[in-house]
């Protein structure tokens, strides 16, 4: 029996055509074409005037924290659920995380939490759009309008999806995408800033490259890195980018089906389909153990490993990270629903190259696990 990986891209539409135009003209570096060309359909795809391809969406939230001026003090508010590139797009910079709790059913930053944690320190939030839905735009941007914050979207896994009919990526300041194998449209490994702000754009795109002065090469006022993106990356983004609605399809066919399968599972809370501002696009399928079950999802993730399925964890949340943890930081903070999401919460094989007869496999496989377990529990 062949082991179902948690994700395997699909790679079939023109990116071996674009690679083959990089090597046959010779444009592999940052200064290819195709680079060019990917920034301005991907930042128009997001609604936006301007993209700046950076090396991963890590490196997306580093610029745009950087770029928008947040310094040693300042503070950011960020959901306490996410993935760790968040924190340290502010803590690399001196800044301090401030955390907030997270919904149970769509994994996004409970916005009714945010008010209480601004202070004359607070500098920006950093909305993230978590696992196929987005976070609460509007009650985020009418926040930042109110106490002049700045606002950095994180829709690194939200490539296609819109927030009440405008694309992600389109709100705030500055807005970051990723485009590892996982994230609806991919390049290997890249990210992007985009933004409607001339300014910021020259900005990033020089905090892009060293901080290479403009009127003399090799003088830096600034430092940064360099978080180059290349044109044979820009070659498969942008084939991949061009099946962006057909991609957002399959995955909602896949979340669809899933659910079909799995939706009489005692103890299993699946994913919310759709709410009123936005139907889900299944970045993955994540599903989360009901409080009746007794395993973890790290338990889980090993039994399905047994099984012949790739599975991963959800993540684990800010406040309990260890190298934080170790530096002072979150001492005695607790977030009851995002701890519970970062025990229970687990992702099941839903990359694009997945197909229906493996989704049967994983599903009759979950299905007996959970069957097990809750024989084990004692619930039947
Ligand atoms: C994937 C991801 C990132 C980081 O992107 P990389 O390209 O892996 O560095 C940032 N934020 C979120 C929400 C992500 O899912």
């Amino acid at each position: 029996m062949s082991f179902i990986p948690v994700n395997e891209p699909l790679l079939n539409g023109n990116e071996k055509k674009y690679l083959c135009e990089c090597i046959d003209t010779g444009w592999i570096s940052s200064e290819g074409p195709f680079v060019k060309e990917f920034e301005q359909k991907m930042s128009a795809a997001a609604g936006r005037k301007y993209g700046v391809a950076v090396s991963n969406g890590t490196a997306a939230l580093e610029v745009a924290a950087m770029a928008l001026g947040i310094k040693e003090g300042d503070e950011v508010i960020m959901p306490t659920f996410t993935i760790i590139s968040c924190a340290m797009a502010v803590t690399k910079l001196g800044a301090v995380p401030v955390l907030v709790d997270s919904d149970p059913k769509t994994f996004n930053m409970r916005t009714e939490e945010i008010e209480k944690k601004i202070t004359p320190k607070t500098k920006a939030i950093l909305a993230v759009h978590l696992y196929g839905l987005p976070a609460e735009m509007d009650d985020i941007l009418q926040l930042a309008e109110k106490y002049k914050l700045k606002v950095i979207e994180d829709a690194a896994e939200m490539h296609g999806q819109t927030y009440k009919g405008k694309p992600c990526g389109s709100f705030g300041d500055i807005s970051t995408f990723s485009f590892y194998p996982n994230k609806h449209v991919t390049a290997g490994e890249g990210g992007m800033v985009v933004t409607d702000s001339e300014e910021l754009a020259e900005k990033c795109r020089s905090l892009r490259n060293l901080c290479f002065r403009s009127d003399v090469r090799y003088v830096h006022d600034e430092i940064s890195d360099n978080y180059r993106f290349t044109n044979l990356q820009a070659a498969v983004g942008l084939a991949q980018l061009e099946r962006l609605d057909e991609f957002v399809a399959i995955k909602r066919e896949m979340g669809r089906y899933y659910t079909e399968q799995l939706k009489d599972v005692e103890g299993l809370i699946l994913p919310v389909e759709k709410t009123d501002y936005a139907e889900n696009i299944y970045w993955v399928y994540g599903v989360v153990l009901g409080e009746q079950i007794k395993l973890t999802n790290r338990e889980m993730v090993k039994l399905l490993a047994e099984e012949g399925i790739g599975a991963r964890t959800f993540f684990w949340c800010m406040h309990e990270q260890p190298v934080y943890q170790k530096a002072g930081l979150f001492q005695d903070e607790s977030y009851q629903n995002a701890e519970y999401l970062a025990r229970k919460g687990f992702y099941i094989p839903s990359g694009m190259a997945l197909r229906k007869e493996q989704m049967d496999i994983v599903a009759d496989k979950l299905k007996k696990i959970m069957k097990q377990v809750r024989r084990s529990d004692g619930s039947i």
